[in-house]
């Protein structure tokens, strides 16, 4: 059995007081941050637990913060490694400070308990949420819809399953973002090509050194997060919805392409590595949402062994053609890699690794959900 904490985003529906009660929390909660920085440098103190001593009575009392809310204040100001103005758009809540039941949430702020608050969810939400309580979340301001989000932090068990379906290998790499046994191709061209542009874009940019040219890269950085961000949406929603009931899907560690991208740093048009970690995150969440489960195994030499007759040699792989210097095998480089994922599952399972003892290479099932 193992535990899975997850975060499920939720609009909060306030009325006009509360919305204020929360705005005039989350200024409260950002000036005290400021004054606690300034006592943490006027009496060169970090640490949390010796600026508690300091400054909570005093912090509590000029801004009539929540008890809680002023520890996490002190909490925050002592984590944060830069001295910086807090500015910030979201604050922490804890079993104290809040409560979440029957799809309602009730939350401290400076003008008292507020009760009962309804979330705007949808099917995925309520199911994510139903049945569930927790200890923990966020508050956040979208600042251009201007309302409150509440980022409820949900924990799930899950068991070591063996699959009813198909077990499905996920190559992922940078000249095809992903690969599956089930043929799937998700190419990494555009997303090199969208990233070479933005490159001389910066670099242009950069060289102008402007205040408008400052902020024109600033928002080049996010467009191009969101940019990735659909296209990982939309891999892992394809890849999902291409798998059957009891199917399993099998990734390699995520370390190991992080590895491979460092190596391949020189290139300074491939796609960032934690555009890998989101699509994983994408992948496990629609995965689960489905009651399919999601694998990782240790991928060392899938890309040079032969899926066919198991033979592993370098020069097997020709950059994006796979050929056997044994058998004679071929096949598109990161469908045999896709191929040997699966592999390495397979044998983890006959070994009986899943079960108890585990071998050098273990499988490391991480979602099968029993919501
Ligand atoms: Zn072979």
């Amino acid at each position: 059995m193992k535990k899975l904490t997850k975060t499920v985003k939720c609009k909060l529906i306030l009325d006009d007081e509360q919305f204020n009660s929360i705005k005039n929390t989350l200024a409260s909660f950002n000036n005290a941050c400021n004054d606690i920085l300034q006592i943490s440098k006027e009496y060169k103190v970090k640490s949390k637990f010796k600026l508690q001593k300091l400054c909570y009575y005093v912090i509590k009392d000029r801004y009539k913060l929540p008890a809680n809310l002023v520890v996490r204040a002190i909490a925050r100001v002592s984590a944060n490694k830069k001295s910086k103005i807090f500015n910030g758009l979201s604050f922490d809540l804890d079993a104290r400070t809040f409560s979440f039941k029957n799809m309602k949430v009730s939350m401290s702020s400076i003008n008292g308990r507020l009760k009962n608050i309804p979330i705007g969810i949808g099917d995925y939400q309520r199911n994510m949420l139903d049945g569930k309580s927790s200890t923990s979340a966020k508050i956040v301001y979208d600042k251009k819809h201007k309302c409150f989000f509440i980022h409820i932090a949900v924990g799930y068990v899950f068991s070591d399953t063996v699959p009813s379906g198909n077990v499905i290998g996920i190559d992922r790499g940078l000249y095809n973002i992903a690969y599956t046994t089930a043929r799937l191709k998700f190419s990494g061209k555009q997303a090199m090509h969208k990233r070479k542009q933005n490159i001389k874009l910066r670099a242009s940019l950069q060289a102008k050194g402007t205040k408008g040219s400052k902020k024109l890269l600033k928002r080049l950085g996010g467009k191009e997060k969101r940019w990735m961000t659909d296209i990982n949406h939309n891999i892992s929603k394809q890849i999902v919805n291409n798998a059957g009931k009891g199917d399993m899907l099998i990734l390699e560690d995520l370390k190991y392409i992080r590895e491979r991208i460092k190596l391949a740093k020189k290139q300074r048009t491939i796609v960032h590595s934690w555009a890998f970690g989101q699509l994983q995150n994408f992948i496990e969440y629609k995965a689960m949402e489905k009651g399919l489960i999601v694998a990782y195994v240790d991928p060392r030499y899938t890309s040079q062994r032969c899926s066919e007759c198991g033979f592993v040699h370098r020069s097997n792989r020709n950059s994006h053609k796979f050929i056997c210097k044994e058998c004679g095998y071929t096949a598109n480089a990161d469908y045999n890699a896709s191929c040997n994922i699966r592999r390495v599952y397979l044998d983890t399972l006959a070994d009986g690794v899943m079960s108890k003892t585990p071998k050098a290479s273990p499988a490391r099932a991480v979602a099968s959900p029993c919501l």
